[in-house]
Protein backbone atom coordinates (compact mmCIF):
# COMPACT_ATOMS: atom_id res chain seq x y z
CA UNK A 1 0.00 0.00 0.00
CA UNK A 2 2.98 2.52 0.66
CA UNK A 3 4.04 2.33 -3.29
CA UNK A 4 0.49 3.86 -3.76
CA UNK A 5 1.67 6.42 -6.79
CA UNK A 6 1.50 10.56 -5.66
CA UNK A 7 1.02 12.99 -7.84
CA UNK A 8 3.82 14.85 -6.56
CA UNK A 9 3.78 18.55 -4.49
CA UNK A 10 1.47 19.55 -7.51
CA UNK A 11 -1.72 17.69 -5.70
CA UNK A 12 -2.86 20.09 -3.21
CA UNK A 13 -4.55 18.99 0.68
CA UNK A 14 -7.95 17.25 0.28
CA UNK A 15 -10.78 20.32 -0.74
CA UNK A 16 -13.63 20.63 1.46
CA UNK A 17 -14.92 17.22 2.63
CA UNK A 18 -17.65 15.06 0.78
CA UNK A 19 -20.45 15.79 3.41
CA UNK A 20 -20.23 18.70 5.28
CA UNK A 21 -20.44 16.79 8.77
CA UNK A 22 -17.54 15.12 8.00
CA UNK A 23 -15.53 18.44 9.29
CA UNK A 24 -17.94 18.90 12.12
CA UNK A 25 -15.30 19.76 14.45
CA UNK A 26 -17.78 19.42 17.42
CA UNK A 27 -18.45 15.95 17.16
CA UNK A 28 -15.06 15.50 18.25
CA UNK A 29 -15.88 17.46 21.48
CA UNK A 30 -18.51 14.87 22.17
CA UNK A 31 -16.74 12.17 21.63
CA UNK A 32 -14.04 12.56 23.61
CA UNK A 33 -16.36 12.89 26.33
CA UNK A 34 -18.05 10.06 26.26
CA UNK A 35 -21.60 9.60 27.50
CA UNK A 36 -23.56 12.96 26.83
CA UNK A 37 -25.58 14.02 29.31
CA UNK A 38 -24.36 12.34 32.24
CA UNK A 39 -27.36 10.92 33.77
CA UNK A 40 -28.77 14.34 34.06
CA UNK A 41 -31.91 13.23 32.43
CA UNK A 42 -34.14 10.41 33.54
CA UNK A 43 -34.39 8.89 29.42
CA UNK A 44 -36.82 5.85 28.48
CA UNK A 45 -37.49 4.50 25.30
CA UNK A 46 -41.13 2.82 24.88
CA UNK A 47 -40.82 0.38 21.41
CA UNK A 48 -43.25 -2.59 20.62
CA UNK A 49 -42.09 -5.60 19.53
CA UNK A 50 -45.44 -6.56 17.97
CA UNK A 51 -45.85 -3.55 15.82
CA UNK A 52 -41.81 -3.51 15.09
CA UNK A 53 -39.40 -1.47 12.97
CA UNK A 54 -39.48 -0.78 9.13
CA UNK A 55 -37.12 -2.94 8.36
CA UNK A 56 -35.12 -1.50 5.44
CA UNK A 57 -32.67 1.12 5.21
CA UNK A 58 -29.12 -0.23 4.05
CA UNK A 59 -27.61 2.10 2.39
CA UNK A 60 -25.99 5.01 3.85
CA UNK A 61 -23.71 8.72 3.22
CA UNK A 62 -20.47 9.20 4.61
CA UNK A 63 -21.44 11.36 7.38
CA UNK A 64 -22.31 8.68 9.63
CA UNK A 65 -19.00 7.95 10.15
CA UNK A 66 -18.74 11.10 12.09
CA UNK A 67 -21.79 9.88 14.17
CA UNK A 68 -20.18 6.53 14.71
CA UNK A 69 -17.22 8.14 16.03
CA UNK A 70 -19.46 10.14 18.26
CA UNK A 71 -20.91 7.10 19.61
CA UNK A 72 -17.25 5.74 19.77
CA UNK A 73 -17.72 2.63 17.89
CA UNK A 74 -14.98 0.62 16.39
CA UNK A 75 -15.65 0.73 13.05
CA UNK A 76 -14.73 -3.11 12.32
CA UNK A 77 -16.64 -4.00 15.24
CA UNK A 78 -19.43 -2.31 14.29
CA UNK A 79 -19.23 -3.54 10.55
CA UNK A 80 -18.53 -7.71 11.55
CA UNK A 81 -22.21 -6.65 14.33
CA UNK A 82 -24.06 -4.91 11.15
CA UNK A 83 -22.94 -7.27 8.14
CA UNK A 84 -21.43 -4.10 6.59
CA UNK A 85 -19.57 -3.53 3.52
CA UNK A 86 -18.03 -0.17 2.26
CA UNK A 87 -19.95 1.70 -0.20
CA UNK A 88 -18.39 4.37 -2.47
CA UNK A 89 -21.15 5.54 -4.55
CA UNK A 90 -24.09 4.94 -6.01
CA UNK A 91 -24.10 3.66 -9.67
CA UNK A 92 -27.47 5.44 -11.41
CA UNK A 93 -28.07 3.01 -14.28
CA UNK A 94 -30.79 3.94 -17.28
CA UNK A 95 -31.69 6.90 -15.68
CA UNK A 96 -30.57 9.36 -18.10
CA UNK A 97 -32.12 6.38 -21.45
CA UNK A 98 -31.84 3.00 -21.03
CA UNK A 99 -28.54 1.46 -21.79
CA UNK A 100 -27.03 4.35 -20.34
CA UNK A 101 -25.13 4.35 -16.79
CA UNK A 102 -22.51 6.99 -14.18
CA UNK A 103 -21.79 6.86 -10.80
CA UNK A 104 -21.79 9.48 -8.26
CA UNK A 105 -19.08 9.03 -6.14
CA UNK A 106 -18.60 10.40 -2.83
CA UNK A 107 -15.63 12.92 -2.56
CA UNK A 108 -13.36 14.82 -4.93
CA UNK A 109 -13.40 15.18 -8.24
CA UNK A 110 -9.68 15.69 -9.49
CA UNK A 111 -8.34 18.26 -8.29
CA UNK A 112 -8.64 22.06 -8.25
CA UNK A 113 -6.05 24.18 -10.44
CA UNK A 114 -5.10 27.64 -9.39
CA UNK A 115 -9.04 29.34 -8.94
CA UNK A 116 -11.26 26.61 -10.89
CA UNK A 117 -12.13 23.39 -9.93
CA UNK A 118 -11.51 20.06 -11.87
CA UNK A 119 -14.85 20.01 -13.75
CA UNK A 120 -14.29 23.22 -15.44
CA UNK A 121 -11.42 21.91 -17.41
CA UNK A 122 -13.04 18.71 -18.30
CA UNK A 123 -15.46 20.52 -20.16
CA UNK A 124 -13.57 22.66 -22.06
CA UNK A 125 -11.83 19.52 -22.81
CA UNK A 126 -14.89 18.14 -23.49
CA UNK A 127 -15.98 20.93 -25.66
CA UNK A 128 -13.63 20.26 -28.22
CA UNK A 129 -13.82 16.44 -28.39
CA UNK A 130 -10.76 15.72 -26.03
CA UNK A 131 -12.07 14.77 -22.62
CA UNK A 132 -11.84 11.33 -21.28
CA UNK A 133 -15.04 9.46 -19.49
CA UNK A 134 -15.68 11.73 -16.28
CA UNK A 135 -15.48 8.60 -14.11
CA UNK A 136 -11.83 8.90 -14.81
CA UNK A 137 -11.17 12.13 -12.44
CA UNK A 138 -13.43 10.54 -9.45
CA UNK A 139 -11.14 8.46 -6.94
CA UNK A 140 -14.18 7.02 -5.62
CA UNK A 141 -15.84 6.33 -8.85
CA UNK A 142 -12.67 5.14 -10.70
CA UNK A 143 -12.64 2.68 -7.42
CA UNK A 144 -16.08 1.47 -7.63
CA UNK A 145 -16.46 1.01 -11.01
CA UNK A 146 -12.75 -0.74 -10.36
CA UNK A 147 -14.39 -2.99 -7.08
CA UNK A 148 -11.53 -1.43 -5.32
CA UNK A 149 -10.98 -0.42 -1.57
CA UNK A 150 -8.85 0.59 0.76
CA UNK A 151 -9.02 3.25 3.60
CA UNK A 152 -8.08 7.13 3.01
CA UNK A 153 -4.78 7.81 3.87
CA UNK A 154 -4.23 11.27 6.06
CA UNK A 155 -0.65 10.72 6.00
CA UNK A 156 -0.67 10.89 1.81
CA UNK A 157 -2.14 14.21 1.79
CA UNK A 158 -0.35 14.72 -1.80
CA UNK A 159 -2.16 11.32 -2.82
CA UNK A 160 -5.76 11.10 -4.73
CA UNK A 161 -5.82 8.06 -1.86
CA UNK A 162 -5.97 10.94 0.89
CA UNK A 163 -9.74 11.82 -0.60
CA UNK A 164 -11.25 8.31 -0.51
CA UNK A 165 -15.07 8.88 0.95
CA UNK A 166 -16.83 6.11 2.34
CA UNK A 167 -20.23 5.07 3.72
CA UNK A 168 -21.08 1.76 4.04
CA UNK A 169 -24.01 -0.69 3.29
CA UNK A 170 -25.27 -2.42 6.39
CA UNK A 171 -28.38 -4.57 7.88
CA UNK A 172 -30.39 -1.29 9.55
CA UNK A 173 -31.87 -3.58 11.87
CA UNK A 174 -28.85 -4.82 13.03
CA UNK A 175 -27.48 -1.43 13.32
CA UNK A 176 -30.33 -0.72 15.60
CA UNK A 177 -30.35 -3.36 17.98
CA UNK A 178 -26.42 -2.44 18.51
CA UNK A 179 -27.52 1.60 19.22
CA UNK A 180 -30.16 0.20 21.61
CA UNK A 181 -28.13 -2.17 23.71
CA UNK A 182 -25.16 0.70 23.58
CA UNK A 183 -27.85 2.89 24.70
CA UNK A 184 -28.94 0.79 27.23
CA UNK A 185 -25.64 0.49 28.71
CA UNK A 186 -25.73 4.38 29.51
CA UNK A 187 -28.46 4.34 31.12
CA UNK A 188 -31.80 4.76 29.09
CA UNK A 189 -34.45 2.35 30.50
CA UNK A 190 -36.45 0.27 27.50
CA UNK A 191 -40.23 -0.59 28.41
CA UNK A 192 -41.72 -2.74 25.75
CA UNK A 193 -45.11 -1.90 25.44
CA UNK A 194 -47.65 -0.22 22.50
CA UNK A 195 -48.90 3.71 23.49
CA UNK A 196 -52.68 3.45 23.57
CA UNK A 197 -53.57 7.01 24.61
CA UNK A 198 -51.36 10.13 24.88
CA UNK A 199 -52.52 13.02 27.28
CA UNK A 200 -52.23 16.24 26.64
CA UNK A 201 -52.49 19.27 29.42
CA UNK A 202 -54.06 22.57 29.36
CA UNK A 203 -51.64 24.26 27.45
CA UNK A 204 -51.71 22.05 24.65
CA UNK A 205 -48.67 19.94 25.37
CA UNK A 206 -48.13 16.18 25.89
CA UNK A 207 -48.26 15.65 29.54
CA UNK A 208 -48.29 11.47 29.38
CA UNK A 209 -48.30 8.32 26.95
CA UNK A 210 -50.06 5.56 28.58
CA UNK A 211 -49.63 1.89 27.46
CA UNK A 212 -51.88 -1.61 27.09
CA UNK A 213 -51.94 -2.58 30.70
CA UNK A 214 -52.88 1.27 31.78
CA UNK A 215 -49.06 1.95 32.61
CA UNK A 216 -48.95 5.64 32.15
CA UNK A 217 -45.66 7.77 31.86
CA UNK A 218 -45.26 11.07 32.34
CA UNK A 219 -42.51 13.13 30.83
CA UNK A 220 -41.38 17.09 30.78
CA UNK A 221 -39.86 16.04 26.65
CA UNK A 222 -41.45 13.66 24.53
CA UNK A 223 -39.08 12.72 20.93
CA UNK A 224 -41.53 10.96 18.87
CA UNK A 225 -39.99 8.34 16.90
CA UNK A 226 -43.13 6.19 16.03
CA UNK A 227 -42.40 6.23 12.74
CA UNK A 228 -45.00 6.66 9.76
CA UNK A 229 -47.16 6.83 12.46
CA UNK A 230 -46.50 10.18 14.46
CA UNK A 231 -48.09 8.82 17.31
CA UNK A 232 -47.48 12.22 18.97
CA UNK A 233 -46.98 14.41 16.35
CA UNK A 234 -49.67 14.05 14.32
CA UNK A 235 -51.74 11.88 15.67
CA UNK A 236 -51.90 14.22 18.84
CA UNK A 237 -50.74 17.28 18.20
CA UNK A 238 -52.24 17.24 14.34
CA UNK A 239 -49.10 19.08 13.30
CA UNK A 240 -49.54 18.68 9.54
CA UNK A 241 -47.42 17.48 6.75
CA UNK A 242 -46.25 18.73 3.51
CA UNK A 243 -46.47 16.86 0.56
CA UNK A 244 -43.71 16.88 -1.97
CA UNK A 245 -45.24 14.23 -4.02
CA UNK A 246 -45.50 16.33 -6.68
CA UNK A 247 -42.03 16.64 -6.93
CA UNK A 248 -41.21 13.34 -5.85
CA UNK A 249 -44.47 11.05 -7.43
CA UNK A 250 -43.19 8.04 -5.88
CA UNK A 251 -45.10 6.62 -2.96
CA UNK A 252 -44.93 2.75 -2.74
CA UNK A 253 -41.98 0.56 -2.13
CA UNK A 254 -41.58 -2.86 -1.82
CA UNK A 255 -38.34 -4.11 -0.38
CA UNK A 256 -37.23 -8.19 -0.57
CA UNK A 257 -33.31 -9.63 0.33
CA UNK A 258 -31.88 -12.26 -1.90
CA UNK A 259 -28.82 -14.57 -1.61
CA UNK A 260 -25.30 -12.83 -1.74
CA UNK A 261 -24.05 -12.36 -5.25
CA UNK A 262 -20.00 -12.12 -6.19
CA UNK A 263 -18.14 -10.13 -6.39
CA UNK A 264 -19.45 -7.94 -3.24
CA UNK A 265 -19.28 -4.63 -4.66
CA UNK A 266 -18.51 -1.14 -3.41
CA UNK A 267 -21.64 0.50 -4.26
CA UNK A 268 -25.36 0.46 -3.96
CA UNK A 269 -27.27 0.24 -7.74
CA UNK A 270 -29.96 2.09 -8.76
CA UNK A 271 -31.85 1.11 -12.03
CA UNK A 272 -34.19 3.01 -13.18
CA UNK A 273 -37.29 1.08 -14.15
CA UNK A 274 -40.60 1.92 -15.86
CA UNK A 275 -42.75 3.21 -12.28
CA UNK A 276 -39.96 4.13 -10.75
CA UNK A 277 -36.60 2.60 -9.59
CA UNK A 278 -34.57 -0.76 -7.94
CA UNK A 279 -32.22 -0.80 -5.58
CA UNK A 280 -29.17 -3.19 -5.41
CA UNK A 281 -27.50 -3.57 -2.02
CA UNK A 282 -24.48 -5.64 -1.16
CA UNK A 283 -23.85 -6.55 2.47
CA UNK A 284 -21.95 -9.83 3.34
CA UNK A 285 -25.08 -11.96 4.34
CA UNK A 286 -27.39 -10.88 1.34
CA UNK A 287 -28.28 -8.39 -1.01
CA UNK A 288 -31.08 -5.97 -0.20
CA UNK A 289 -33.35 -4.95 -3.14
CA UNK A 290 -36.66 -3.16 -3.51
CA UNK A 291 -38.84 -1.37 -5.86
CA UNK A 292 -39.56 2.25 -5.08
CA UNK A 293 -42.68 2.93 -7.49
CA UNK A 294 -45.74 5.53 -8.32
CA UNK A 295 -49.38 3.87 -7.86
CA UNK A 296 -50.28 5.92 -10.40
CA UNK A 297 -48.34 3.95 -13.07
CA UNK A 298 -48.09 0.28 -11.71
CA UNK A 299 -50.41 -1.76 -9.56
CA UNK A 300 -48.83 -3.78 -6.61
CA UNK A 301 -49.00 -7.23 -8.07
CA UNK A 302 -47.05 -5.91 -11.76
CA UNK A 303 -44.86 -4.40 -9.26
CA UNK A 304 -43.86 -7.24 -7.86
CA UNK A 305 -43.50 -9.28 -10.21
CA UNK A 306 -41.11 -6.71 -12.02
CA UNK A 307 -39.55 -6.81 -8.91
CA UNK A 308 -38.93 -10.21 -8.45
CA UNK A 309 -37.96 -10.07 -12.06
CA UNK A 310 -34.87 -8.67 -11.64
CA UNK A 311 -33.41 -10.10 -8.57
CA UNK A 312 -29.64 -11.22 -9.15
CA UNK A 313 -29.70 -14.13 -6.46
CA UNK A 314 -32.38 -16.82 -4.78
CA UNK A 315 -35.03 -14.94 -3.31
CA UNK A 316 -34.82 -15.32 0.82
CA UNK A 317 -38.19 -13.78 2.01
CA UNK A 318 -41.34 -12.81 1.08
CA UNK A 319 -41.24 -9.35 -0.51
CA UNK A 320 -42.44 -6.48 2.50
CA UNK A 321 -44.60 -3.41 1.23
CA UNK A 322 -44.52 -0.03 2.52
CA UNK A 323 -46.61 2.87 1.06
CA UNK A 324 -45.41 6.08 1.66
CA UNK A 325 -46.01 10.15 0.82
CA UNK A 326 -42.36 12.36 0.09
CA UNK A 327 -42.66 15.35 2.19
CA UNK A 328 -42.03 16.18 5.90
CA UNK A 329 -44.21 17.37 8.86
CA UNK A 330 -45.21 21.59 8.78
CA UNK A 331 -42.60 21.28 11.95
CA UNK A 332 -40.54 18.87 13.24
CA UNK A 333 -40.37 20.41 17.25
CA UNK A 334 -43.67 21.53 17.55
CA UNK A 335 -44.54 22.55 21.74
CA UNK A 336 -42.57 19.54 23.51
CA UNK A 337 -42.22 16.88 20.79
CA UNK A 338 -39.30 16.85 18.74
CA UNK A 339 -40.43 14.06 15.67
CA UNK A 340 -37.29 11.77 14.52
CA UNK A 341 -36.80 9.64 11.81
CA UNK A 342 -39.75 8.59 10.07
CA UNK A 343 -41.82 10.31 12.42
CA UNK A 344 -40.92 13.44 10.84
CA UNK A 345 -41.32 12.81 7.62
CA UNK A 346 -39.51 10.67 4.63
CA UNK A 347 -37.73 11.76 1.57
CA UNK A 348 -37.69 8.62 -0.46
CA UNK A 349 -34.50 6.67 -0.29
CA UNK A 350 -32.51 7.29 -4.22
CA UNK A 351 -29.44 8.79 -2.23
CA UNK A 352 -29.81 6.75 1.60
CA UNK A 353 -30.61 9.68 3.41
CA UNK A 354 -32.79 8.67 6.12
CA UNK A 355 -30.85 7.46 8.42
CA UNK A 356 -28.32 10.52 8.39
CA UNK A 357 -31.87 12.67 8.92
CA UNK A 358 -32.16 10.78 11.69
CA UNK A 359 -28.44 11.13 13.07
CA UNK A 360 -28.56 15.49 12.45
CA UNK A 361 -32.04 15.86 13.85
CA UNK A 362 -30.71 14.13 17.29
CA UNK A 363 -27.37 16.45 17.14
CA UNK A 364 -29.67 19.18 16.48
CA UNK A 365 -31.61 18.85 19.04
CA UNK A 366 -28.44 18.52 21.23
CA UNK A 367 -27.35 21.41 20.28
CA UNK A 368 -30.56 23.26 21.18
CA UNK A 369 -31.85 21.31 24.03
CA UNK A 370 -34.57 22.82 25.98
CA UNK A 371 -34.91 23.95 29.34
CA UNK A 372 -37.79 23.80 31.78
CA UNK A 373 -39.14 26.74 29.95
CA UNK A 374 -38.65 25.50 26.18
CA UNK A 375 -38.50 29.45 24.48
CA UNK A 376 -40.38 29.78 20.98
CA UNK A 377 -36.68 31.14 19.24
CA UNK A 378 -35.33 27.91 20.33
CA UNK A 379 -37.76 25.87 18.59
CA UNK A 380 -37.89 28.12 15.52
CA UNK A 381 -34.43 27.70 14.80
CA UNK A 382 -34.68 23.98 15.23
CA UNK A 383 -37.23 24.13 12.76
CA UNK A 384 -35.70 26.29 10.22
CA UNK A 385 -32.30 24.19 10.22
CA UNK A 386 -34.72 20.98 9.91
CA UNK A 387 -36.65 22.71 6.45
CA UNK A 388 -33.55 24.01 5.01
CA UNK A 389 -32.14 20.64 5.38
CA UNK A 390 -34.68 18.94 4.03
CA UNK A 391 -35.49 21.02 1.34
CA UNK A 392 -31.87 20.76 0.14
CA UNK A 393 -31.95 17.43 0.02
CA UNK A 394 -35.09 17.20 -1.78
CA UNK A 395 -34.10 19.33 -4.55
CA UNK A 396 -30.80 17.45 -5.04
CA UNK A 397 -33.29 13.88 -5.45
CA UNK A 398 -35.97 16.16 -7.48
CA UNK A 399 -32.84 16.22 -10.23
CA UNK A 400 -32.34 12.85 -10.72
CA UNK A 401 -36.25 12.33 -11.88
CA UNK A 402 -36.04 15.44 -13.63
CA UNK A 403 -32.83 15.31 -16.09
CA UNK A 404 -34.45 12.14 -17.75
CA UNK A 405 -35.06 11.09 -21.34
CA UNK A 406 -37.07 8.21 -20.92
CA UNK A 407 -40.42 7.12 -22.52
CA UNK A 408 -43.50 6.70 -20.63
CA UNK A 409 -45.99 8.63 -18.56
CA UNK A 410 -43.87 8.52 -15.52
CA UNK A 411 -40.80 9.80 -16.87
CA UNK A 412 -42.52 11.93 -18.98
CA UNK A 413 -44.38 13.57 -16.10
CA UNK A 414 -41.16 14.13 -14.25
CA UNK A 415 -39.01 15.76 -16.96
CA UNK A 416 -41.97 18.21 -17.42
CA UNK A 417 -43.01 18.92 -13.70
CA UNK A 418 -42.36 22.39 -12.44
CA UNK A 419 -39.51 22.68 -9.94
CA UNK A 420 -38.97 24.06 -7.02
CA UNK A 421 -37.40 27.27 -7.09
CA UNK A 422 -34.16 26.50 -5.44
CA UNK A 423 -33.59 23.46 -7.70
CA UNK A 424 -34.15 26.18 -10.87
CA UNK A 425 -32.18 28.19 -9.51
CA UNK A 426 -29.24 26.03 -9.00
CA UNK A 427 -29.90 24.26 -12.84
CA UNK A 428 -30.29 27.89 -14.49
CA UNK A 429 -26.60 29.22 -12.58
CA UNK A 430 -24.95 25.71 -13.95
CA UNK A 431 -26.29 25.79 -17.47
CA UNK A 432 -24.88 28.72 -18.22
CA UNK A 433 -20.95 28.40 -17.03
CA UNK A 434 -21.03 24.93 -15.12
CA UNK A 435 -21.10 26.79 -11.66
CA UNK A 436 -22.67 25.23 -8.60
CA UNK A 437 -22.28 26.90 -4.82
CA UNK A 438 -23.19 24.98 -1.87
CA UNK A 439 -25.52 26.88 0.33
CA UNK A 440 -25.23 27.45 4.09
CA UNK A 441 -24.80 23.86 5.22
CA UNK A 442 -26.60 22.15 2.87
CA UNK A 443 -25.85 18.12 2.93
CA UNK A 444 -24.35 17.54 -0.39
CA UNK A 445 -21.44 18.97 -1.56
CA UNK A 446 -20.97 20.61 -5.01
CA UNK A 447 -18.97 17.83 -6.04
CA UNK A 448 -22.48 15.41 -5.90
CA UNK A 449 -24.04 17.97 -7.84
CA UNK A 450 -21.31 17.80 -10.19
CA UNK A 451 -21.62 14.37 -10.89
CA UNK A 452 -25.33 14.48 -10.77
CA UNK A 453 -25.34 17.09 -13.15
CA UNK A 454 -23.47 15.44 -15.85
CA UNK A 455 -23.79 12.30 -15.27
CA UNK A 456 -27.47 12.89 -15.81
CA UNK A 457 -26.61 14.72 -19.19
CA UNK A 458 -26.79 18.27 -18.30
CA UNK A 459 -24.14 19.80 -19.41
CA UNK A 460 -23.97 24.08 -19.28
CA UNK A 461 -23.63 25.79 -22.20
CA UNK A 462 -20.09 26.75 -21.89
CA UNK A 463 -17.30 26.29 -18.81
CA UNK A 464 -15.57 28.93 -16.74
CA UNK A 465 -14.33 32.05 -19.10
CA UNK A 466 -11.42 31.88 -16.69
CA UNK A 467 -10.34 28.20 -18.04
CA UNK A 468 -8.98 30.18 -20.99
CA UNK A 469 -5.79 31.63 -18.77
CA UNK A 470 -4.41 28.15 -19.63
CA UNK A 471 -3.91 26.99 -22.95
CA UNK A 472 -5.50 23.49 -24.60
CA UNK A 473 -2.01 21.42 -24.35
CA UNK A 474 -1.82 22.56 -20.94
CA UNK A 475 -5.31 21.70 -19.92
CA UNK A 476 -4.97 18.30 -21.83
CA UNK A 477 -1.93 17.76 -19.88
CA UNK A 478 -3.79 18.72 -16.51
CA UNK A 479 -6.31 16.21 -17.47
CA UNK A 480 -4.54 13.12 -18.37
CA UNK A 481 -1.90 13.67 -15.30
CA UNK A 482 -4.91 13.70 -12.80
CA UNK A 483 -6.88 10.69 -14.34
CA UNK A 484 -3.42 8.80 -14.88
CA UNK A 485 -2.74 9.18 -11.31
CA UNK A 486 -6.16 8.02 -9.86
CA UNK A 487 -5.54 5.22 -12.13
CA UNK A 488 -2.54 4.25 -10.44
CA UNK A 489 -3.69 4.52 -7.07
CA UNK A 490 -6.47 2.15 -7.89
CA UNK A 491 -4.04 -0.48 -8.97
CA UNK A 492 -2.89 -0.75 -5.61
CA UNK A 493 -5.92 -0.98 -4.27
CA UNK A 494 -7.37 -4.42 -2.43
CA UNK A 495 -10.32 -6.11 -3.88
CA UNK A 496 -13.22 -5.01 -2.00
CA UNK A 497 -14.13 -8.46 -0.82
CA UNK A 498 -10.53 -9.17 -0.09
CA UNK A 499 -10.74 -5.69 2.08
CA UNK A 500 -13.69 -7.07 4.14
CA UNK A 501 -12.33 -10.48 4.36
CA UNK A 502 -9.26 -9.43 6.82
CA UNK A 503 -10.72 -6.37 8.38
CA UNK A 504 -14.24 -7.04 9.26
CA UNK A 505 -15.50 -10.40 8.18
CA UNK A 506 -19.10 -10.85 10.04
CA UNK A 507 -20.29 -14.42 10.94
CA UNK A 508 -21.82 -16.84 8.50
CA UNK A 509 -26.31 -16.65 8.94
CA UNK A 510 -28.06 -19.86 9.02
C1 LIG B 1 -38.57 1.77 1.36
C2 LIG B 1 -37.59 2.36 2.31
C3 LIG B 1 -36.24 2.28 2.04
C4 LIG B 1 -35.32 2.88 2.89
N1 LIG B 1 -33.99 2.83 2.59
C5 LIG B 1 -33.12 3.53 3.33
C6 LIG B 1 -31.74 3.56 3.00
O1 LIG B 1 -31.26 2.91 2.07
N2 LIG B 1 -30.94 4.34 3.76
C7 LIG B 1 -31.41 5.04 4.82
O2 LIG B 1 -30.63 5.78 5.43
N3 LIG B 1 -32.70 4.97 5.19
C8 LIG B 1 -33.56 4.23 4.47
N4 LIG B 1 -34.87 4.18 4.85
C9 LIG B 1 -35.32 4.84 6.07
C10 LIG B 1 -35.02 4.00 7.28
O3 LIG B 1 -35.56 2.72 7.16
C11 LIG B 1 -35.63 4.73 8.47
O4 LIG B 1 -35.19 6.05 8.49
C12 LIG B 1 -35.19 4.09 9.72
O5 LIG B 1 -35.56 2.76 9.70
C13 LIG B 1 -35.79 4.79 10.89
O6 LIG B 1 -37.14 4.47 11.00
P1 LIG B 1 -37.95 4.94 12.27
O7 LIG B 1 -37.23 4.45 13.48
O8 LIG B 1 -38.24 6.36 12.19
O9 LIG B 1 -39.34 4.18 12.14
P2 LIG B 1 -39.72 2.64 12.35
O10 LIG B 1 -38.65 1.75 11.85
O11 LIG B 1 -41.09 2.47 11.77
O12 LIG B 1 -39.81 2.46 13.92
C14 LIG B 1 -40.91 2.94 14.65
C15 LIG B 1 -40.81 2.48 16.11
O13 LIG B 1 -41.88 3.04 16.84
C16 LIG B 1 -42.52 2.02 17.57
N5 LIG B 1 -43.95 2.35 17.69
C17 LIG B 1 -44.79 2.80 16.74
N6 LIG B 1 -46.01 3.00 17.23
C18 LIG B 1 -45.95 2.68 18.54
C19 LIG B 1 -46.88 2.66 19.61
N7 LIG B 1 -48.17 3.00 19.44
N8 LIG B 1 -46.45 2.25 20.83
C20 LIG B 1 -45.16 1.90 21.05
N9 LIG B 1 -44.24 1.89 20.08
C21 LIG B 1 -44.63 2.26 18.84
C22 LIG B 1 -42.29 0.74 16.79
O14 LIG B 1 -42.35 -0.38 17.64
C23 LIG B 1 -40.86 0.98 16.27
O15 LIG B 1 -39.93 0.57 17.23
C24 LIG B 1 -35.79 3.55 4.04
C25 LIG B 1 -37.14 3.59 4.35
C26 LIG B 1 -38.05 3.00 3.49
C27 LIG B 1 -39.50 3.07 3.83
Amino acid sequence: MDACPNRGPSWPAPPEAANRPDDAEDSHRWSRNGKLFRGLYDIELVESEAIGTVGVGEATIPPIRKYNELLQLDEAEFMRRTQATFKLGIEFVDWVRPGHRYMHGFGAIGQDWEWLRCHQYWLSAHQRGRAGDFADYSINTAAALANKFMHPRADMAESPISHIAYAFQFDASLYAKYLRSLAEQHGVRRTEGRIVRVTTAQSGDIGSVTLEGDRTIAADFFIDCSGFRGVLIEQTLKTGYEDWSRWLPCDRAMAVPCARTDPLVPYTRATARDPGWQWRIPLQHRTGNGLVYSSRHIDDEAAETLLLGNLDGEQLANPNRLRFTSGKRRKMWNRNCVALGLAAGFLEPLESTSIHLVQTAAIRLVRLFPDAATDQATIDEFNRQADFEWERIRDFIVLHYWANRRQGAFWEYCRTMELPETLQRKIDLWQSNGRIFREDDELFSEESWIQVLIGQGILPRSHDPLVAIKSDPQIDKFLGNVAGTIGRCVGVMSPHDEYIRKYCPADAVA
